[in-house]
Formats: structure tokens, C-alpha cells, sequence
């Protein structure tokens, strides 16, 4: 190890221009300089000797990349912690290993930071700044039509009153949409020199393509299905009848975000309620590893710090608002307090405030020690959490993917249920994903699972950490692959990563992704919300009807699955399938 080197704690997280880079897509400048640029303190910067956009090597466990760096907003980042957008380059760090919960360790990351001579210019950077692209010219007047009260699928916040103002094929205006929902109606227009599918590389028909799905799926004894988050649940519905037909492992991107908070509601359940229950009661709201002011941007006005409710009449001024996080993040701008945690001491910081919430005193001195927070804080916390008319704790990836995973999240639902001793007190998961929440409907009232399921045997068996896509992959075991709305390819850890692309895979995708792009049959489709119709989920299981914008010339996800399934019942099922 070089004698520059130093010891940093990494956390890769969302931001709202990672999210908006995304939708215009991942190989664009703004895309790849966001998610390729290291946030540090600026104390850290000046220790080590950094200037601005130099570049520095950071390395984990698990591999090394090369970066440059900048310094994070004042007062965002802890001294000795470090941040990176989520994409590629944070996905390099990551290990395969999932310590039995599916869910590889995405947060927290042991890092060495080595700095590296050259200050590289930000050729990205300049290349983002390039002229925004017309949409297609069209002959004549455009025909324009506004759809009211349309859904944004691009966060679980799953707006529904969008008008989208639509100009032949061309979504124009989004009004109501955030920054993120914005970006994704005004980037989706399809693309018409792409072939609906594409088998070993040439292009073809759906029912060509469709054939030869099936015959992959058929002639596998391990076959995977992924993804399901980003389409209607009528898709996630016939993508469930083929992993039935061929015996699949099933998994949903709930695996590497809130597979914890899943294993955690079958461990000690959940007191819940709906974002309807918060707009209209809620008077103590926490957020705990979660920055809404980046991943969800509408959450504080639709639903948690601003809208006027029942019980809560001037709305922001009836509330009080905590945000306990190991950075200070964009949230913490519109929290009454900011509580920083130490990285990796969630559930130790949650358990103190169960001991105390059952009257068990702690010593403070130990307490402050371990998880940065002081005595004081923690007695004004439970506090307010015991003595609210109704409180709840929404919580992120930061609780759930840090170490600890699944008990963490156990941790914060069981102090919600302790405080329902005192008053009424709830927990809920801040989910990703348009519908990933649908995608855990789906497959729990087809199997009674949530993610991770083998239906190997004829019947459901759940067990993450052996079923998760990270972990089959990673441990060489799956022999096919299909791949629904989701790109693996480009976010999961380099072992899992490295296998996909030796086994045969299907992807249905309407942008090509890496993962379309090395796929042995890939069905361009259209988009879901924007192109179709269908239901999908919010984030607290409240389903939410879909309102197309303009029809596309691809297929939906349900049609091409549909088409595989009538193939598959064409062919005989394999009689020694059971085996795996
Ligand atoms: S908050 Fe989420 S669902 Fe609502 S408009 Fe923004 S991205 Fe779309």
C-alpha cells in the first residue's frame, strides 16, 4: 500500500442529478460524470492534499477505481466520510457477498483513498454542457393533446396528478412533475430504429423472438427471472406464470434495496398506515437514512412535512420534522432537527432508543461513544416520539443497506411498536422504484414471498441470500436468465456482473441497456405509465391506475411476456427440473 494512502468510510447514495442523467441515459456525460465523481469534507481534502477535480484511486475488498474529486456542500459530509453517486463506478466496490440477505453491502464500504498526481480535466464536464436535442421535426402542425391527472412511475411517490402536455409522439410539458419526474416523461420518447427484438445479435420478430426465449427458458435447469420493479402489475403477473411454468428463482430489485425491510416484516411485522394517514395525522415525522429532498422529491409537499391535513390544519407549522443520517443531506435543510449518527451504528442507535423508550437507563457516557449522539439528544427524541398524537419513521437504504441489513430495519419496526404503548407510531420503508412495492404485491400473493423465491421444486420456498439474483449469480449456479425492466449489467457486483454475461439471458427493456445490449434475445419495449396502460403500486401498497400518453410501435412488457408464456406452453416441460 502506498504511504499516501488513507482509511475513509464510503457511502454510495441517490442524488436528484444522478436521477435526472439517468432517464436522459447511462451513457451520457452527465450520467457518467455524476456517478464518477467523489464527494469529500473539505477538512479531508486539505489534509491529503487535494485540490479540486484531482483524481484519486479508491480501493475496497473488492476492486479499484479511479475518480476525481470534489468537496461536498459545507457541512455535508463528516470528516473521514466520503460519498459517490450510485452507478457503475460505486458498483465496482461492491463484493458478491450478501451474508445471507441478497443484498450485497452497498453502503458503508471500508475504502483506502490514494491520491493520484495529474488534476485531470473534467472532459465529462464539458461534454454536459452540450446543446439540448430537438425532438424529431414532424411535417405540418403538431397535434397536441394534455392528459389529465397522469402517473409518474418514476419514484415509489407515484404522483397521479401529472398534465402532460403531449405533441404528436412527444411529451412537452409535465406539469406538477418534480425535477425527477420531469426527467423521466421528457426523456422517453421511442426509439424507431431499434428492432422490437433482437436474437444472437440480428434482428427479429416479437414471435421469433418470443420462440426463442422460450426455448432458452425451457432448456434451462436453473433458470432466473430479475427485475419486475419498473412494470404494470398485469406484466408482473404473466412474468410469474413463466417462472411457474419453468421452475425459475424469482427476484425483484427489492433484493438490493429493501430485501431487509421484507425479511424484516416477516420477522416482527409492521405498524403501518397510509401517506394518506400521514398528510392528515402525522405531527412527528423522522427520516432515518433516507434523503427525500434528492430520491423523492415530492414526498415533503405531497404527503409528510407541507400539505395541510385533517388533524394537522397549518400543515408544516403543526409538525415537527427529524432527520437522523450519517451526512448532512439536502433533507436536512427542511428537518426542525438533524441528528448525525456515526457511519455503521443504526442499530445500536435503535436499540438505545427502545431501551429507553421501556424505561432502561443507559449510561451516557458509553452511548455517546458508540454512536456519536449525545445523551441529551436521545432523551429529547424519545421525548417527542413518546408524547406525538401520531408519529412515523420513514427509513431508507441508508438503514437497510449498511451493515446490519435486515435487523436494522427489524430495529426501527419494533420502536414503532413499542411506542404504540404510548401513542400511535409507525414505520415505513422509503421505496425506490415506480413499482417496485407492486413487484412485492405481485409476487407475495402469487407465492406468499416477497423476493427470493425458488419455485426449483413445484412449490415457493424463500430464502434470501441462496435465491437472490446477486447470490445465484454470484455462485455460478443460474443457467439462464430473464431480465425484466431492470440492468443488473451495470449495478451489481463485478462477480455477479462477470457470470451473467457467460450464461444465455433474456431482457425486455425499453432503453438498451448493458444489460439489453449483451442479452442473447432482447425485446425493445415500451414504456409503462407513458405508453400503457395498468396498476402499479405506491410506495405504502395503495394501487394506483396508470393513464398512457401516446401509444408506441413496441410492444408492452405483458405482451412480450404473454407471447413467451403461449410459446412455453407449447413446449414440454422437462420432468428432472425438480432436481435443482
Ligand atoms: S416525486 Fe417521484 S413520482 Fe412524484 S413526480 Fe417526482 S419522481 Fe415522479
Amino acid at each position: 500500500m502506498s504511504p499516501n494512502t488513507e482509511q475513509f468510510v464510503l457511502i454510495p447514495g441517490r442524488t436528484s442529478t444522478q436521477g435526472t442523467t439517468l432517464n436522459e441515459g447511462k451513457s451520457t456525460a452527465g450520467y457518467q460524470q455524476e456517478t464518477g465523481t467523489l464527494l469529500m469534507a473539505e477538512n479531508d481534502m486539505t489534509r491529503v492534499g487535494l485540490a479540486e477535480g484531482q483524481h484519486v484511486r479508491l480501493t475496497s475488498a473488492q476492486g479499484s477505481v479511479e475518480v476525481p474529486c470534489r468537496k461536498g456542500r459545507k457541512g455535508e459530509l463528516p470528516d473521514g466520510v466520503l460519498f459517490i453517486a450510485y452507478g457503475p463506478t460505486s458498483s465496482v466496490l461492491m463484493g458478491g457477498d450478501t451474508h445471507g440477505t441478497g443484498m450485497p453491502d452497498s453502503k458503508g464500504l471500508d475504502v483506502t483513498l490514494e491520491p493520484l498526481d495529474a488534476v485531470t480535466e473534467h472532459v465529462a464536464e464539458k461534454k454536459a454542457k452540450r446543446g439540448k436535442t430537438d425532438a424529431a421535426g414532424t411535417e405540418g402542425e403538431p397535434i397536441t393533446t394534455t392528459v389529465e391527472n397522469a402517473t409518474c412511475t418514476f419514484c415509489g411517490c407515484v404522483c397521479d396528478d401529472m398534465v402532460l402536455t403531449v405533441e404528436n409522439d412527444h411529451i412537452t410539458k409535465a406539469k406538477n412533475a418534480c425535477i425527477l419526474g420531469k426527467a423521466w416523461f421528457l426523456n422517453h420518447d421511442a426509439d424507431e430504429t431499434q428492432p422490437t427484438a433482437v436474437v444472437e445479435g440480428r434482428p427479429a420478430s416479437l414471435e421469433q423472438g418470443a420462440a426463442r426465449a422460450a426455448e432458452i427458458l425451457a432448456a434451462a435447469r436453473y433458470p432466473i427471472m430479475y427485475g419486475l420493479s419498473d412494470t404494470t402489475c398485469e406484466a408482473q403477473r404473466v412474468a410469474l406464470a413463466i417462472a411457474d411454468r419453468v421452475g425459475a428463482c424469482v427476484d425483484t430489485t427489492t433484493s438490493v434495496c429493501h430485501g431487509p425491510s421484507g425479511m424484516a416484516f416477516q420477522g416482527v411485522g409492521e405498524t403501518t398506515c397510509s401517506l394518506g394517514e400521514v398528510k392528515n395525522r402525522a405531527d412527528l415525522v423522522i427520516f432515518w437514512g433516507s434523503n427525500p429532498a434528492d430520491s423523492h422529491p415530492r414526498h415533503f409537499t405531497r404527503y409528510s412535512l407541507m400539505p395541510k391535513g385533517r388533524f394537522v390544519p397549518r400543515g408544516r407549522k403543526d409538525r415537527t420534522v427529524v432527520l437522523v443520517d450519517v451526512r448532512k443531506t439536502k433533507s436536512a435543510a427542511a428537518a426542525d432537527i438533524f441528528v448525525p449518527i456515526k457511519p455503521r451504528k443504526d442499530f445500536e442507535t435503535l436499540w438505545a432508543l427502545r431501551a429507553m423508550v421501556n424505561g432502561v437507563r443507559l449510561d451516557a457516557g458509553p452511548l455517546e461513544e458508540e454512536t456519536g449522539i449525545s445523551m441529551e439528544v436521545f432523551e429529547d427524541l424519545v421525548q417527542r416520539m413518546k408524547s406525538c398524537k401520531f408519529g412515523v419513521l420513514f427509513f431508507g437504504m441508508g438503514l437497510t443497506m449498511t451493515r446490519g441489513k435486515h435487523l436494522n430495519a427489524e430495529a426501527a419496526l419494533t420502536l414503532a411498536r413499542d411506542l404504540n404503548q404510548y401513542t400511535r407510531f409507525t414505520a415505513k420503508p422509503m421505496r425506490g422504484h415506480g413499482n417496485v412495492t407492486g413487484a412485492d404485491n405481485v409476487v407475495s400473493w402469487t407465492t406468499g414471498y416477497p423476493f427470493g423465491v425458488s419455485l426449483g421444486r413445484g412449490y415457493p420456498r424463500f430464502n434470501p441470500g441462496e435465491f437472490t439474483t446477486v447470490d445465484t449469480l454470484t455462485r455460478r449456479e443460474a443457467d439462464a436468465a430473464i431480465i425484466i425492466a431492470a440492468d443488473p449489467a451495470s449495478n451489481f457486483p463485478d462477480p455477479a456482473r462477470e457470470y451473467l454475461k457467460t450464461i444465455p439471458s433474456i431482457v425486455l427493456d425499453p432503453k438498451p441497456s448493458m444489460t439489453a445490449r449483451q442479452a442473447t434475445v432482447r425485446f425493445t419495449t415500451c414504456t409503462y405509465g407513458i405508453n400503457t396502460a395498468g396498476t402499479v403500486y405506491r410506495m405504502d401498497d395503495v394501487p394506483i391506475p396508470l393513464r398512457p400518453a401516446f401509444d408506441s410501435p413496441f410492444p408492452s412488457d405483458q405482451t412480450v411476456l404473454e407471447a413467451i408464456e403461449a410459446n412455453l406452453a407449447g413446449i414440454a416441460a422437462e420432468p428432472t427440473r425438480a432436481a435443482v
